[in-house]
């Protein structure tokens, strides 16, 4: 039988980090005025959109279970990352277990690195995990790639590979986004 040539062509993705990633990394960001994103971020962006990726951020906000960020705060930030980089997403988990809010003070499967945002990213746009990056600067970056099927990149331009919560092998160590950038096929 002829194979369907209509057949969708699924798209990859990068999956990005915000903190040590697209921003600077700070234990936490409160306020949009804290929130200092990257001179590189917009172009880094651009060239991972211009060879065909979506940029789609993935980022763990406990500081909304926490009390730090009020969640239509967080919404405004993102917001206006999406416009300062252009990414085509923003997902984020509000959740924390030991958080004091309530609401949000539960566990859940988009805190990374379980794969809930991923899984509701590709739910959302169909994208080829096979041929997908994770780019962080954490371990549980590293492991959300690995629990996902991508590939992981460990970026040394938030915490440093120094610090890591434990320890992690990512497919790629790079200094920061535009390292990956030039890398991209
Ligand atoms: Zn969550």
């Amino acid at each position: 039988m002829e194979k369907n040539a209509a057949e969708t062509i699924k798209r990859a993705a990068v999956f990005l980090d915000r903190d040590g990633v697209l921003a600077r990394e700070k234990s936490y960001v409160a306020t949009i005025d804290q929130m200092e994103i990257f001179p590189y971020a917009r172009e880094c962006v651009d060239k991972i959109k211009a060879k065909g990726y979506l940029a789609i951020v993935v980022t763990n906000q406990s500081g909304v279970a926490r009390g730090i960020i009020a969640e239509e705060d967080l919404v405004e930030m993102n917001r206006l990352l999406m416009e300062q980089t252009g990414v085509d997403a923003v997902y984020y988990c509000p959740h924390y277990e030991k958080g004091i809010i309530a609401k949000y003070a539960r566990p859940c499967s988009c805190r990374k690195p379980q794969t809930g945002m991923i899984d509701a990213a590709v739910q959302k746009y169909g994208i080829d995990l096979t041929k997908s990056y994770m780019v962080g600067d954490r371990a549980t970056d590293i492991l959300l790639g690995q629990n996902a099927g991508v590939s992981t990149v460990l970026l040394e331009s938030g915490y440093g590979t120094a610090r890591l919560e434990e320890p992690v092998t990512p497919d790629y160590i790079m200094r920061d986004l535009r390292d990956f950038v030039r890398t991209l096929l």
